[in-house]
């Protein structure tokens, strides 16, 4: 269920080890929103070939502000920006291809058992239908109605904001910049070009209204007039969400924000969604306990630990946190990319130890929020 980025990878990588697949999607037809990513190089190890269209640009350098200070960080193996519409249009070639069958204005309604597997309710052009299959993998989102049929707990939400840009002329087209203003957000906004002419500036706050008004209020502060808005609501990972539940005979998977398969330190879904989306396929394909999930159980769990770490910095520890970042420990975060964040933490607390106690400290203090 959706035809999205991990219901495609899901279908193709299904597909293509012999199994039949459908994929029901409920939008009329495949007309992805543009959305303008930033993905680690894992991406390129992930993706068939035909997939590397979606790149747009490289970059080489990030750029990390907070009260007056700054930092520099060169990416020994450049990030990449990817346009998502580009992306999905060349998942759904790579799942027609291996086999998967696309149904557009197909909306899931629910799911139960019957006799053999699973009976699915479904709404197909305005009318009501039935279905049966052996299994149902929910790629429906953040707000998946897969999930709430099948019993599990809702996934936590926080709102996500983007608008495109004309690139300041001082921002060079292959560097991000980061800006960490903790009374405006307990997350931080950022510049990612996506061109030498635009880029895409964004936040992720923690309420709505206030997230959009604050948004509002930078772009002022930087000169910069939105082109276009992109946004939705994106799962935060707060421990493992089990990826699969039986039904009768049947097995209901989930996949991708539907499973809250998103980095929460930097709130980056796309490459964390693939890796959730190939340990199911794998599991369908009853190639035993997949690695890819127990892989990827432990990198979101690492990035939890980050994002409460960070959670409650006020100024003064951002401030710290851009002062600690010496030569050494900038290396570390060239050299290691965020998708091995288990191996790049203990790589910078090696190089640069004092960053364990600010964090330690981070954690004390949402511990002491939280009670
Ligand atoms: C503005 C923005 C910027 C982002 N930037 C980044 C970034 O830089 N890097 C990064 O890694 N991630 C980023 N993300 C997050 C990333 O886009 C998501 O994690 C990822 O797209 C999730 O993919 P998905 O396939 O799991 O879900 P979705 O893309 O939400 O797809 C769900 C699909 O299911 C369909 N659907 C829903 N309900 C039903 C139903 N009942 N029946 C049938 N179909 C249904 C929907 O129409 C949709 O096609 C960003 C997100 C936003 C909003």
């Amino acid at each position: 269920m959706g035809a999205s980025a991990a219901g495609l990878f899901t279908a193709a990588n299904v597909a293509r080890g012999g199994q039949p697949v459908r994929v029901l999607e409920s939008k009329p037809q495949l007309e992805p929103a543009p959305r303008t990513l930033i993905v680690t190089d894992h991406f390129r190890s992930q993706m068939a070939a035909s997939a590397q269209h979606s790149i747009i640009n490289e970059i080489r350098r990030f750029e990390l502000f907070t009260d007056g200070r700054s930092a520099q960080i060169a990416l020994k193996t450049p990030d990449l920006i990817i346009e998502r519409s580009r992306l999905i249009t060349a998942l759904a070639q790579e799942a027609k291809h291996a086999g998967a069958s696309l149904s557009f204005d197909t909306r899931f309604l629910g799911v139960g058992p019957n006799e053999r597997g699973l009976r699915l309710e479904i709404e197909s052009g305005g009318k009501r239908q039935e279905l049966h299959a052996d299994s149902v993998v929910g790629a429906d989102g953040a707000a998946s109605r897969v999930a709430r049929a099948a019993g599990w707990p809702p996934v936590e939400t926080v709102p996500l904001v983007q608008a495109i840009v004309h690139l300041p002329k001082d921002c060079p087209p292959d560097t991000t910049r980061v800006w960490f203003i903790p009374d405006d957000t307990p997350y931080f906004y950022w510049l990612i070009p996506e061109s030498a002419e635009r880029g895409a500036l964004g936040v992720i706050g923690e309420h709505g209204r206030d997230t959009k008004r604050r948004f509002e209020s930078f772009l002022e502060k930087k000169k910069l007039e939105p082109l276009e808005w992109q946004g939705a609501r994106i799962p935060v990972y707060r421990g493992w969400v089990p990826v699969r539940r039986q039904i009768g005979n049947g097995e209901v998977y989930l996949v991708g924000d539907a499973a809250a398969q998103v980095k929460v330190s930097t709130v980056g879904g796309i490459v964390t969604g693939f890796r959730g989306a190939l340990g199911v396929a794998q599991a369908l394909l009853k190639k035993g306990a997949s690695n890819e999930l127990t892989g990827l159980r432990c990198e979101l769990g690492t990035h939890w630990m980050i994002r409460r770490a960070l959670h409650h910095f006020q100024q003064k520890d951002y401030s710290q946190l851009v002062d600690l970042l010496d030569t050494s420990a900038r290396e570390s975060l060239g050299e290691i990319h965020r998708d091995e964040s288990t191996r790049l933490l203990w790589n910078l607390i090696r190089r640069q130890p004092r960053l364990l106690l600010l964090g330690l400290r981070g954690l004390l203090m949402g511990q002491r929020a939280k009670n």
